[in-house]
């Protein structure tokens, strides 16, 4: 019996299982709470990951998808570090995008640290735009999709400092955010995770005061203790000017 296919309200498009905990998991469980359905799609299994296992991350995936609330964990598999902004890929998240049907998409940084996270954002905001295509054709188990254009995309900011056009608070979902990283034992510092593998700087307990320090910074600016920024390509819109803050 074919499952049908859940309609998204938020689809993440991240790289790598970890990115959408850091960049926006306060904002998907905020969301989660109105009683939206998101969903995240990782690209990769962060398999070039110094620190765990493929099925580890998996794994920690699996848990963090709990506490966010997920309505869908999905990863496409492609090859970390390697993957490229080309056809074969945009199609693939195309594919995504017209099975989940989500209003919003959230993709990586355009720019960062990890140069994975800049061609990812490329990528994703690409293949948003291609999706609305009605030439550009493609199937799901034999059958055609309908084309879709989601109609916001933001991009979520991770590693280096970028201004935001929108900052969301997300005070209230602050703990259960650190819960979601934290749910990454491998990556992350946690009392009960012990290896001889080599630290990383994400690995060290000062990054979560890098990540507290980056959420109180972007608060402060909107009146909340702690936010996550996001930025958006195209000049965003509000009907109601009582509704920003
Ligand atoms: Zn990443």
């Amino acid at each position: 019996m074919d499952i049908p296919t859940i309609k998204l309200d938020i689809l993440v498009l991240t790289v790598h299982p970890d990115d959408a905990e850091l960049g926006c998991s306060g904002t998907i469980m905020k969301h989660v709470a109105m009683g939206k359905k998101v969903g995240v799609v990782d690209l990769t299994q962060g398999e070039l990951g110094t620190r765990g296992t493929v099925e580890s991350r998996m794994a920690e995936a699996s848990e963090a998808s709990r506490i966010m609330g997920l309505s869908v964990r999905d990863n496409l598999k492609m090859c970390d570090g390697f993957f490229r902004n080309d056809e074969q890929h945009q199609l693939q998240v195309v594919r995504e995008i017209r099975k989940y049907k989500p209003e919003i998409v959230i993709s990586n940084a355009l720019f960062d640290r990890h140069p994975d996270h800049g061609r990812s954002g490329d990528l994703i905001n690409d293949a948003c735009f291609l999706s609305g295509l009605r030439k550009i054709e493609t199937a799901l188990d034999g059958e055609a999709q309908e084309v879709h254009r989601p109609r916001l995309l933001l991009q979520s900011i991770q590693d280096y400092y970028i201004k935001p056009d929108i900052a969301i608070d997300i005070t209230d979902f602050w703990e259960r955010k650190l819960e979601a990283i934290k749910a990454y034992r491998s990556q992350f510092f946690h009392e009960d995770y012990s290896s001889d593998e080599p630290q990383t700087y994400i690995s060290n307990p000062d990054f979560f005061e890098y990540v507290k320090g980056r959420a109180m910074e972007y608060g402060k600016y909107i009146g909340a203790k702690y936010a996550e920024g996001f930025t958006c390509r195209r000049l965003l819109g509000v009907d109601d000017l009582f509704h920003l803050r």
